[in-house]
């Protein structure tokens, strides 16, 4: 059911005021820098993002130069941050701007929308916040916010529900200051009325308005249902090298290009945990030593990883990885190659 929000705006834009951190992308809030900006802070939290950011920007300064990069300074400058494929799409949406809208990203909700990786949160932050146009940019963070001022129970992972909300909001939405209602909604987010965990009540600036406070149900709020169980996946892992010491190179491979970290470099992996003796049937000639066992969590995924140091004298015909492997220095890895942080179990033994 539709909720009335008129009155918070004002509350939430006097707080807002003189609350707001501050922050390279709300300093000088250009359009290429909020749309970056935003993209980053899907994945991870502000005070993470503020260095990625520092770094992508100053390797690609603009839209020309993220269209034009090649993948692997784009997957490097990624590093860390997860979700690949984000990047990815937003060099062909960059790439899409350079063609049909001269290099400027359109000052228009729905053109914003069809480039890809540019939902309706991120076309809504934009054009809000970049171009002062009246739109909302609803997330998780923003519909648990809205949910428990309106005490509403509605599933928030529904589309529907969402839909709703951006339709209550471009309803209220302040004319003047539209950019600064959402960015007051997502910092009101981020540092009161957050997740996980108790809500900041006491500091808000909407507790008087707040029915989920008043009726003492604020952490109940939002409903999501249950998130499947993710799937475990046991994997051996080999940090495989080749040559002597101080000249040694370590074996990575392509993944393939769908999928899971499609496209990246990894570390050769089998299928289920081996044993020693199977790994020495695997690299015969070989000096093989247990690692550290690792685990990395996807979203719907769980890797357990068994890792093995093998110090090769020969790759056997037969493996399979022998068609696939490239080896390059521990330096070349660090400067140039994007490795996942699934495999950062491992990275400190390259
Ligand atoms: Fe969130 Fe508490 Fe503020 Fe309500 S009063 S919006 S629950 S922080």
């Amino acid at each position: 059911m539709s909720y009335d929000y008129t009155e918070i705006v004002p509350y939430l834009l006097h707080w807002y005021d003189r609350n707001a951190r501050i922050l390279a992308w709300r300093e000088n809030p250009k359009p290429y820098y909020v749309w970056v900006s935003e993209i980053m802070l899907q994945q991870t939290r502000v005070e993470a993002v503020k260095g990625y950011f520092d770094r992508f920007i100053t390797e690609l300064p603009d839209i020309r130069a993220l269209a034009e990069a090649e993948e692997e300074v784009l997957l490097k400058l990624w590093e860390g941050l997860g979700y690949y494929n984000r990047v990815r799409n937003m060099q062909k949406a960059a790439r899409i701007v350079m063609e049909d809208y001269g290099g400027e990203l359109p000052a228009d909700y729905e053109a914003l929308k069809k480039l890809p990786g540019i939902g309706s949160y991120t076309a809504g932050a934009i054009a809000s916040i970049a171009y002062g146009i009246a739109e909302p940019s609803v997330d998780g963070n923003l519909l648990r916010v809205l949910k428990r001022i309106a005490a509403s129970y509605d599933d928030i992972t529904k589309e529907k529900v969402k839909k709703e909300l951006e339709e209550d909001l471009r309803r209220i939405m302040p004319k003047d200051r539209p950019g600064d209602f959402n960015q007051s909604l997502m910092e009101l987010g981020a540092t009161v009325c957050i997740p996980n965990g108790k809500p900041l009540c006491e500091q808000c600036p909407v507790m008087h308005l707040c029915k989920a406070f008043k009726n003492g149900c604020e952490q109940e709020l939002p409903v999501k249902p249950k998130k499947k169980e993710r799937r475990i996946e046991e994997r051996t892992v080999f940090v495989m090298k080749q040559g002597t010491v101080g000249k040694q190179e370590i074996a990575l491979k392509k993944r393939p290009a769908k999928g899971l970290l499609s496209g990246l470099w990894e570390l050769p992996n089998v299928d289920g945990y081996l044993t020693k003796d199977e790994v020495r049937s695997i690299f015969p000639k070989s000096e093989i030593t247990r690692l550290p066992d690792g685990k990395h969590i996807f979203s719907h995924v769980e890797w357990r990883m068994r890792c093995y140091e093998v110090l090769l004298k020969e790759l056997k015909e037969e493996t399979v990885m022998k068609e696939e492997i490239h080896f390059f220095t521990k330096k070349e890895i660090e400067e140039r190659i994007s490795l996942p942080s699934a495999f950062d179990c491992c990275k400190k033994y390259l």
